[in-house]
């Protein structure tokens, strides 16, 4: 009762209702309440909150996303269907957030379009956010072309994506493996 009345009703509700109205949302602030409604589906069995995610995590992927499974510019939704390319696009913690979403959906549904989302999303951004010689991570991934990578600093940037960079190894093993 107590994390239902936290719901941030605002956003929830028109995602419950099949309405997309994220453009100019900041993107991953609205993700980790998604995740929360799919945990409560999870407590509650109310459908209303399954079909949030499920029409959420659809809208993000098949009209807010970029080829390497990454959302947003300027860590914010675009417009519905024309994510721009650009140097501040792709924010890592969108993505680390998107698998978390995808892990309920496969586990509801078993079907295989989750799954390829994650395997997309996970070898072309998340693997790809460590810079392998100094460990380094990505906070945006520039969807510009010829532009390069940007990783954080040992001492100088400590960024979201740092902390969320800091877990995505330890999640590789996460989903492999579904009965
Ligand atoms: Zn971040």
């Amino acid at each position: 009762e107590l994390a239902e009345r936290f719901c941030h009703r605002a956003i929830l509700q028109p995602l419950a209702e099949g309405k997309d109205e994220l453009e100019g949302k900041h993107a991953n602030t609205q993700i980790p309440k998604v995740i929360g409604a799919a945990k409560l589906y999870d407590i509650t069995g109310k459908e209303a909150y399954r079909n949030t995610a499920l029409f959420f995590w659809e809208q993000v992927v098949y009209q807010r996303s970029y080829a390497i499974g990454g959302n947003s510019i300027g860590e914010h939704f675009g417009a519905e269907g024309s994510e721009e390319l650009g140097v501040t696009t792709a924010e890592t913690c969108n993505t680390y957030n998107m698998l978390k979403l995808t892990g309920y959906l496969f586990r509801w549904f078993h079907e295989a379009r989750f799954m390829d989302y994650y395997e997309n999303a996970l070898y072309n951004h998340i693997l790809a956010s460590q810079d392998p010689d100094s460990g380094m991570k990505t906070y945006f991934v520039s969807t510009q072309p010829g532009h390069f990578k940007v990783y954080c600093s040992p001492e100088d940037s400590f960024w979201c994506c740092t902390g969320t960079g800091m877990e995505n190894p330890a999640r590789y093993t996460q989903n492999i493996y579904h009965l």
